[in-house]
């Protein structure tokens, strides 16, 4: 009876496995028919805007409005061109090298139109986070070791994850989006967002100037100069109602993981890994995925006493106010918060080898003396060279790193999940 069970459950899971591939290959035959609705739906409804609306408006409300007017369009188009033009960033060219458009977008040219330096826009403190090694080149520090994708044998650097529609390694994958016909991760992520941002606006700024004339829209006998019939502003007006609540929504929520350092993959992750930590069951379990004071002292005040504190803890959480300055490189090591309002192309603070840590928490002579870590893909052990060789993972100085399996995280190479003992914590940053 055994052998027969598996060979049937063999044969539902390679039935599986089709079925996900036939997904993967309808997503990316479906993206240039997104892009494509995409733009015609806010090209249209650009059009009938202007048509129906601006048309109507005195002189004098279209000088007071024009900032909006102006900027509103701008940004809503330029940033859909850029989200759709950059590439997300790989870790490692394609093998016969990378195309003419990749290197064109990973390359800073500070000569570029879309260069901020251009525009007058400079880095505040260019000594800060380190922004080299393009091209997919080496790693910023040699003596990191790298695992390989399992999927294109290629280095996968941390935070890297493989995408099985793009068919190749993504650094900082956030996910695969049909609506721009690829990934969104490193470089593309930030116009990601401000372009829901500015489709929000739109949205909203078509409900508010046009209120008065979408309900002129079903006046029969009303005057309507404009060459958009009725029936089109309608249309518009109620879709600008629907995505004007949805894409706010869908943005709070990626800027809510923005905000604690996680990508969407990193957040699915990381809810997994904080449910096996609690699983565990150690005594005095406290949950410290986020970074924040108030997590920190309960933890503190909960270890009194107690024998063993495990932490479950994303190492890229600096803070909520850190992780957003970073994001849209913006703040004391990045370009000036006006840079939101345009369409330009400001690189990422990090060239995806390596990122930013934060402090992990020391133990204070009241918490006890065996504190854990519990942190997502062995993270401190994986670039300190000391890491235990836990869960499989065959650690060899200066190669690539291989994990084991874990069916439940994203990359069933992630191998998350790993320990270090506390004493060694204070060196890591
Ligand atoms: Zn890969
Ligand atoms: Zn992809």
């Amino acid at each position: 009876m055994a052998p027969l069970l598996r060979s049937c459950s063999g044969l539902v899971i390679r039935c599986f496995k089709h079925v996900e591939a036939f997904a993967d290959w309808l997503t990316g035959a479906a993206g240039p028919v997104f892009v494509f609705l995409c733009w015609s739906l806010i090209g249209l409804g650009g059009f009938v805007f202007f048509d129906v609306v601006v048309r109507d408006l005195t002189f004098l409300s279209i000088l007071l409005l024009s900032p909006i007017l102006l900027l509103v369009p701008l940004n809503l188009y330029l940033q859909y061109y850029l989200v759709t033009s950059i590439p997300s960033g790989f870790p490692a060219p394609r093998p016969s090298g990378p195309t003419k458009a990749e290197s064109r977008w990973l390359v800073p040219n500070p000569k570029s139109l879309w260069a901020p330096e251009r525009w007058g826009f400079y880095r505040s403190n260019a000594g800060g986070w380190p922004l080299t090694g393009h091209n997919g080149g080496v790693a910023s520090e040699p003596r990191r070791r790298v695992r390989r994708c399992r999927k294109c044998d290629g280095p996968k650097p941390e935070r890297t994850h493989h995408c099985s529609v793009c068919k190749r390694c993504v650094l900082l994958m956030d996910h695969h989006c049909p609506w721009i016909n690829g990934c969104v991760g490193l470089h593309n992520q930030r116009h990601f967002i401000l372009f829901m941002a500015w489709l929000s606006i739109s949205c909203w700024v078509v409900c508010v100037l046009g209120y008065a004339k979408f309900w002129e829209s079903f006046a029969y006998l009303a005057a309507w100069p404009a060459w958009t019939p009725k029936i089109g502003f309608t249309l518009l007006y109620v879709l600008s109602i629907a995505i004007g609540i949805a894409v706010p929504v869908l943005m709070a929520w990626h800027l809510h993981m923005v905000s604690h350092g996680e990508t969407s993959i990193e957040s699915h992750d990381n809810a997994y890994l904080e449910g096996k930590a609690r699983a565990e069951g150690l005594v005095g379990v406290v949950w410290c995925r986020r970074n924040d004071p108030g997590t920190r002292r309960a933890l503190e005040s909960r270890a009194n006493g107690v024998g063993i504190v495990q932490i479950y803890l994303n190492p890229y959480d600096l803070g909520r106010r850190r992780n957003l300055e970073l994001f849209f490189n913006i703040g004391p090591t990045g370009y000036r918060w006006t840079t939101l309002l345009l369409p330009l192309v400001v690189q990422p603070y990090t060239n995806g080898w390596s990122f930013p840590r934060r402090s992990l928490p020391t133990p204070t002579p009241s918490s006890p003396s065996d504190l854990h870590l519990h942190a997502p893909e062995l993270a401190a052990g994986l670039s300190s060279g000391q890491g235990p060789a836990e869960n499989g993972m065959a650690v060899a100085e200066g190669k690539y790193v291989m994990g084991d399996g874990d069916g439940d995280l994203t990359d069933d190479e992630e191998g998350g999940g790993g320990w270090m003992d506390g004493p060694e914590l204070g060196s890591h940053h």
